[in-house]
C-alpha cells in the first residue's frame, strides 16, 4: 500500500525523523510513501513558506532513496495550506520546487486556524459553509495534484456526528465534480479513525458518491479504476508520530474497494501512476 501524507521533522508540528518514517513504513509493508511537510502562506504560521527549505528536504530524501533502494519508494510531496487570494504566491512556490506532488488542504478560514474556527462556529450555532467554499476554491484553483482531508472540520467538533453534514452535500458534490473534471485526486485521510469522529476524511458516503460520479462521467464502472473519468483517490495517514505511519492502511483498502475503487494514485514528478488495491 501507499501513504502519501507523512509529516516529518521538517514540519514544525512533527518530530518524526525522516529515516524513522522510512523504517516504520518498511516494517509495516508499505511500498510507496510520500513526505508531505507543511507549507503555509500566512507569516504567523510556523510553516510559513519563507522558512521552507526544499533543498534540505530533497537532499535527505535522496539519501534515503539510496538507503532504501529496492525496498521502499520515497516521494517528495508537500501539504500546502490553501488561502484564497494567495494563488499566485502558491503557484510561484510550486513552480520553484521539484515536488512529486502537492496536497492542497484548508487549514485557515478568514485567517483563523480551522481548529479554533470550527469550535467557535459550533458554540455560536453557526454553520460551516465558509470552510467548504474554500475547499471548493482549492479544488478549482488547479494548483494541486491531491485534495487533502476534504471534511476534516469533523476533527475539531464537540459533536462530530451531529454537525449537519447533509447541509453541505450540495457543496461537497461541487467539490467532487470539480475534482472529477480535472483529475484532481481525492485523499482518503485515515487520521479520522484515530479522532473522536471515528471516520476518515472523507467518509464512505462521500467516497461512494465520488465513485458514482465516475460511472456517470464514463458510462462504465471502469471509470472508477483511475484510468478514465479522473475519478481518482489516494491514501494518507497524516502521521505526525512515527507509529502513525501507514495508519489504517488495510482498513482504507477495504473501504475503497467497497466504494468501487480499484486503485490508488501516486505521483512521480507530478505525473500520475495507479497503484492497484
Ligand atoms: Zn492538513
Ligand atoms: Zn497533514
Amino acid at each position: 500500500m501507499v501513504d502519501l501524507h507523512i509529516h516529518t521533522s521538517f514540519s514544525p508540528d512533527s518530530n518524526i525523523a525522516p529515516e524513522r518514517a522510512c523504517r516504520a513504513a518498511y516494517a509495516r509493508g508499505l511500498k510507496i510513501i510520500g513526505f508531505a511537510d507543511h507549507v503555509e502562506f500566512l507569516p504567523e504560521d510556523g510553516a510559513y513558506v519563507d522558512l521552507y527549505d526544499g533543498a534540505k528536504i530533497l537532499a535527505e530524501i535522496e539519501r534515503l532513496r539510496e538507503r532504501y533502494r529496492d525496498k521502499l519508494e520515497i516521494l517528495y510531496g508537500a501539504e500546502v495550506g490553501f488561502i484564497p487570494g494567495k494563488e499566485s504566491q502558491i503557484k510561484d512556490f510550486l513552480d520553484s520546487q521539484p515536488l512529486d506532488y502537492a496536497v492542497g488542504s484548508v487549514h485557515y478560514v478568514d485567517g483563523v486556524l480551522v481548529s479554533k474556527w470550527v469550535r467557535e462556529r459550533e458554540l455560536a450555532g453557526k454553520g460551516f459553509a465558509p470552510y467548504f467554499e474554500i475547499v471548493l476554491a482549492a479544488a478549482e484553483s488547479g494548483l494541486f495534484q491531491v485534495l487533502g482531508h476534504l471534511d476534516y472540520i469533523r476533527k475539531y467538533l464537540f459533536a462530530p456526528q451531529e454537525y449537519g453534514r447533509e447541509d453541505y452535500e450540495g457543496m461537497v458534490d461541487r467539490i467532487l465534480e470539480s475534482a472529477a473534471k480535472q483529475g484532481l485526486v481525492i485523499e482518503l485521510n485515515t487520521s479520522g479513525w484515530r479522532h473522536a469522529t471515528g471516520e476518515p476524511y472523507p467518509g464512505e458516503k462521500i467516497l461512494k458518491r465520488f465513485a458514482q460520479l465516475g460511472r456517470g462521467l464514463t458510462g462504465g464502472v471502469t471509470g472508477v479504476t483511475g484510468v478514465a473519468g479522473g475519478v481518482t483517490v489516494t491514501v494518507g495517514s497524516d502521521a505526525h508520530k512515527d507509529y502513525e505511519v501507514g495508519y489504517g492502511n488495510e482498513r482504507a483498502r477495504r473501504l475503497l474497494q467497497r466504494a468501487g475503487f480499484g486503485s490508488v494514485e501516486v505521483f512521480r514528478v507530478r505525473r500520475r501512476f495507479s497503484f492497484p488495491l
